[in-house]
């Protein structure tokens, strides 16, 4: 397998970063996951202007836009897949122990693993913890995601695939690495940016394509939402069929089932010629 490291393709085996990376001690970077179907990434300019956003927000140089659509043609060239998953990783560099941050400059890796599709309905859990709807990382894609990773093994042990956040005024947010749509009387509402998420490419699709609203909820609109829906990169739009323990019998509803069907159309279009 080809990633690419610093400005070239290289072998996984031999590939290395340097255990003084930022990346790795403090979490100083920033990523991108872009999905690509037959070699073809889809919303490539949106994630590299987020990617653009988070590296300014973290106060990182800005990564070469060029050099990241290069190297993502070249990781996709060398191993053809129906459906693969980029990850577009970038740090603030190596510095020896002691000193700031990136002495060498930052370090940037592009890697590309295989996809199967994900099932249509997943059930959820909501954790106790909160998203900071007004931290200095809010709205970043940033690398720090231990939180992430302990709220997503809380959601494995329940038998679920995400776990959903509400943030410090109790506001429905985001999940670990998904947006989160409800159903409340027919009418299709998603948290504001302000909530504290993710800008994320497929909610913003998702609500000009559908005509969600933007609406601040409270987490426990949950229990008496009449359906849930997930969006990211991998999942595209998702139907709930379980939020902690209570059941959505025939997700995907109405809603939800249109919302999929207008993004398997929409999403066809080509939105990175
Ligand atoms: N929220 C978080 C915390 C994420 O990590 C992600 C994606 O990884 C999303 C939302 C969904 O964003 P996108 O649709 O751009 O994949």
């Amino acid at each position: 397998m080809k990633i690419w490291l610093d400005g070239g393709l290289r072998d996984l085996d031999t590939a290395r970063v340097s255990v003084f990376d930022h990346g790795l001690t403090v979490g100083d970077g920033i990523f991108e996951t872009v999905k690509a179907t037959e070699g073809r990434p889809f919303a490539l300019t949106r994630h590299l202007d987020r990617l653009a956003r988070s590296a300014r927000g973290l106060g990182l140089p800005e990564p070469d836009a060029d050099e990241v659509r290069r190297a993502c043609t070249a990781v996709l060239d060398a191993k053809p897949m129906p459906l693969g998953r980029l990850r577009i990783t970038y740090t603030g560099g190596t510095s020896p122990l002691g000193s700031d941050r990136g002495d060498g400059g930052p370090t940037l890796v592009v890697a590309l693993g295989e996809v199967t599709r994900r099932p249509d309905t997943t059930a959820v859990i909501t954790v106790p913890w909160t998203r900071n709807e007004r931290g200095a990382l809010t709205g970043l894609k940033t690398t720090s995601y231990a939180e992430n990773v302990v709220a997503l093994a809380r959601a494995h042990q329940h038998g679920a695939s995400e776990a959903l956040f509400g943030n410090t005024v109790g506001q429905l947010c985001e999940g670990t690495g998904s947006n989160v749509f409800v159903v409340l009387g027919g009418e299709l509402h998603t948290p504001p940016v302000t909530s504290g998420c993710l800008a994320g490419i497929t909610r913003a699709l998702a609500v000009e394509w559908t005509g969600a609203q933007e609406t601040d909820l409270p987490l426990d609109v949950l229990d008496r939402a009449d359906e849930v829906f997930l969006t990211s990169t991998l999942r595209d739009v998702q139907a709930v069929h379980r939020v902690d323990g209570r059941e959505l019998p025939g997700a995907p509803g109405p809603v939800t089932a249109k919302a999929m069907r207008v993004w398997e159309e929409r999403a066809a279009d080509d939105l990175d010629p």
